[in-house]
């Protein structure tokens, strides 16, 4: 296991929020719900939810992110990962409205992948991503000049998370990169580095991002990188913090970006959990940080997490590093087959913003429609998205 790595999460300039309470101005769109929203104690929201998607039929697709809350999950048409929904929706034309249960930049893939016929609707404008809005349009584009400056903007792929602006994708479609998920970093990675026409493989460079741990974690874990090919471009700082030479050495730029969920997850989280469940598997999401990954059994996306444990054998133990809405979910799902489902840490590990969409918002989304009002549709411009999807076409086309 490394020990070179230092801890480089620095604590979030966004104010994390308590289960979809209060706001931050900063970080949130700050969009109030236009019309009344319903009490969270009225006792018939389940029932007006169940009448309002009975009243839209065909019309509408919901989609529910595995970071949802029970309550949002249960009026799901289909649950998944990002990427997963977007191309389900894409595959639904005859949904008029797609109610996205997830985040701003999950929406606004769903936006470019799905049909100008179809329209996308996010239930609270305020549910936002930490990590993507990490990565601003401006400071990406900053960045690449700083890259020009060095001299290896022309040797660099940006390759952009899924989990990131429809901004950011466009600038990955216009310089050339691709988009990847967790699922497939490792294959988007390897495709950079074959890109170029100088032929010189070495001289190549990823620009990662807005997700400095899934970046380095690919690189080191899969592409047998050391964590001296990688350097963390802070946007922050003149020059992302970094020297001209440092960036013509590297291989890996790193964007300094990370989860506000994941990244918490420490090394004494994993000691912990070894010390109390003896022989737990420890599996966890490639969002975490370089040394919880190393200290972990098993590492796989959300989809890589759901298969591997419906594959364990009854009276195994397993402890997750992900979003504890899906952890509790796949715990009381696995406990009748006798499988031991725990959380990674002790604390409490929600994402504030998924949390954000809740049954009174679901309610107020579905009956607006339902009464012919469209609220809170996401619509990216068109120039953003041919480029985005331009990315994310290439991603598609990756072998
Ligand atoms: S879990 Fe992390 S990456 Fe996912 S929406 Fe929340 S902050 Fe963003």
């Amino acid at each position: 296991m490394s020990t070179a790595q230092p801890l480089d999460v620095q604590p979030t300039p966004l104010a994390l929020l308590l289960l979809g309470r209060e706001a931050d101005p900063r970080s949130e769109r700050g969009v109030e719900c236009p019309g009344d929203l319903p009490s969270p104690s009225d006792p018939d929201l389940v029932e007006r939810a169940r009448a309002a998607k009975a009243r839209l039929g065909d019309r509408v697709f919901v989609l529910g992110h595995h970071y949802q809350r029970d309550e949002v999950i249960e009026f799901a048409d289909v649950t998944g990962d990002s990427f997963k929904l977007a191309r389900d929706a894409a595959a639904r034309p005859e949904a008029e409205y797609i109610v996205f249960c997830g985040v701003h930049f999950m929406a606004e893939s769903a936006d470019i992948l799905t049909s100008a016929a179809q329209q996308v609707v996010l239930p609270d404008l305020a549910a936002g991503c930490s990590m993507a809005d990490m990565a601003t349009a401006e400071q990406v584009a900053e960045c690449w000049d700083v890259l020009t400056d060095a001299g290896v903007a022309d040797a660099t792929v940006p390759v952009a998370y899924m989990n990131s602006s429809a901004d950011i994708k466009a600038f990955t479609g216009r310089h050339g990169g691709t988009i990847c998920t967790s699922s497939n970093a490792r294959r988007a990675l390897e495709w950079a580095f074959e890109q170029g026409d100088d032929g010189d493989a070495n001289g190549r460079k990823v620009l990662f991002l807005p997700d400095q741990h899934l970046g380095r974690n690919t690189a080191v874990r899969d592409l047998g990188m050391s964590l001296d090919d990688c350097v963390v471009y802070n946007p922050h700082k003149p020059g992302g913090g970094l020297t001209p030479q440092q960036l013509r050495d590297a291989r890996m730029i790193l964007w300094r970006g990370h989860c506000s969920v994941h990244g918490r997850f420490s090394l004494d989280s994993v000691r912990d959990v070894r010390e109390r469940i003896p022989g737990v598997n420890v599996l966890v999401h490639p969002e975490c940080r370089h040394e919880v990954v190393e200290a972990a059994d098993e590492v796989g996306s959300t989809e890589y997490i759901i298969r591997a444990l419906d594959a364990a054998p009854a009276g195994s133990k397993w402890a997750i590093g992900t979003e504890l809405n899906l952890v509790r979910r796949l715990a009381n799902r696995y406990a009748d087959e006798g499988k031991e489902v725990v959380f990674l840490d002790r604390t409490v590990c929600f994402c504030s913003t998924m949390n954000r969409i809740d049954l009174p918002h679901l309610v107020w989304t579905l009956e607006s429609l339902a009464d012919g009002t469209v609220v809170n549709r996401i619509e990216v411009d068109e120039e953003t998205e041919r480029y985005a999807r331009l990315a994310l076409e290439r991603m598609l086309a990756l072998p």
